[in-house]
């Protein structure tokens, strides 16, 4: 199948912005660094999982269903964006979040409110274990309930970052640039397996690098296997022609720090350098850790000082005003 042949709803402003990093490359000496700019898709403050939740929708709508059900951490970007689609659409909105109800609604938390999202507590599970149990809940009761996978990272959700590939593609040709790998934060796979598939398709000449920002549970698939998988089944669907080889689904783990969500001092300098230098602001759980280990690699001279490297934005902001901000004063 071809990626026009699977319904889509249009939920964010694209293609997002592709800028230079002048300042803070000049300051670190090389690489030259480009950004693209996710955090701006305009939903509900935006993300990357907007990207996603075109294709999820477009299904969910193309089906008949009348809600979304989806899960995550209590201060999920996915699970924000969920509740802003679901509203953009007229859709019901369930979301499963890890832990119990706090005493105050901040950050994403206040937003999935806002958005009129029903919130169900799941106490330890984060990852949207009872995902299905909510489902089959509003399924007894009559409803027609659409499950959105934790972190919309599925092939349908993926196809979100096959498109972003071809959209960054035709901006380097007008922008007359070349980058030599891409970086970013990656999590449930999606985004991951989306641009790897896409980079195939459309010719993205660079390396696709993710940084790994949760350990995952033991027993768990490694991740890497977990992209590799997502993005074949993705490839073959799309008819790339081709397998996807292990090496293309490169993840680095050496920078989770303290863990998910964890604040050190990495993370803390990457924030704060970003937002001196160039007035752009990174959140506290994804995208302060990858921007972290990007710096940190360059500093360990991976990156050769002539090199462009591209940091994919990937969105979190709200998470700035979630308890983790505070920790980074
Ligand atoms: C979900 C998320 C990611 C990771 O994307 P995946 O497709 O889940 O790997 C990165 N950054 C932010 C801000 C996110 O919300």
């Amino acid at each position: 199948m071809d990626l026009k042949d699977f319904p889509r709803s249009e939920l964010g402003f694209f293609p997002t912005p592709l800028v230079r990093l002048e300042r803070l490359s000049k300051l670190l000496g090389g690489p030259r660094l480009l950004m693209k700019r996710d955090d701006l898709t305009g939903l509900a403050t935006g993300g990357n999982k907007t990207r996603k939740l075109e294709y999820l929708v477009g299904e969910a709508l193309a089906l008949g269903c009348d809600c979304l059900v989806t899960g995550g951490a209590a201060q999920s970007n996915h699970c924000r964006q969920t509740a802003a689609a679901a509203a953009a659409r007229g859709l019901g909105c369930h979301l499963v979040l890890g832990g119990s109800e706090p005493e105050r609604y901040e950050g994403n938390l206040l937003l999935d409110r806002l958005l009129g999202a029903e919130i169900h507590w799941s106490g330890a599970l984060r990852k949207g274990e009872r995902i299905p149990e909510v489902a089959a809940g509003l399924e007894a009761r009559g409803r027609r309930p659409y499950v959105v996978p934790y972190g919309g990272s599925n092939e349908v959700g993926a196809l979100g970052f096959v498109r972003a590939a071809s959209e960054l593609a035709e901006q380097l040709r007008a922008a007359g640039e070349t980058v030599s790998r891409i970086v970013f934060a990656s999590s449930s796979g999606g985004t991951h397996a989306g641009l790897v598939v896409g980079k195939a398709l459309f010719g993205l000449g660079a390396q696709i690098l993710g940084i790994g920002i949760d350990k995952g549970e033991a027993g768990e698939m490694p991740f890497e296997d977990h992209v590799h998988e997502l993005a074949s089944s993705l490839a073959s669907r799309l008819g790339l022609g081709r397998p996807i080889g292990r090496g293309e689904a490169l993840v680095r783990n050496e920078f989770l720090g303290g863990g998910y969500g964890v604040v050190g001092e990495a993370e803390r300098e990457a924030i704060s350098l970003l937002a001196r230098s160039e007035g752009i602001l990174l959140d506290p759980v994804y995208t302060g850790k990858a921007f972290g280990a990007l710096l940190a690699l360059s500093r360990l001279g991976e990156f050769s000082k002539s090199e462009t490297i591209l940091f994919w934005h990937t969105g979190g902001t709200p998470a700035l005003f979630s308890p983790a901000g505070q920790t980074l004063l």
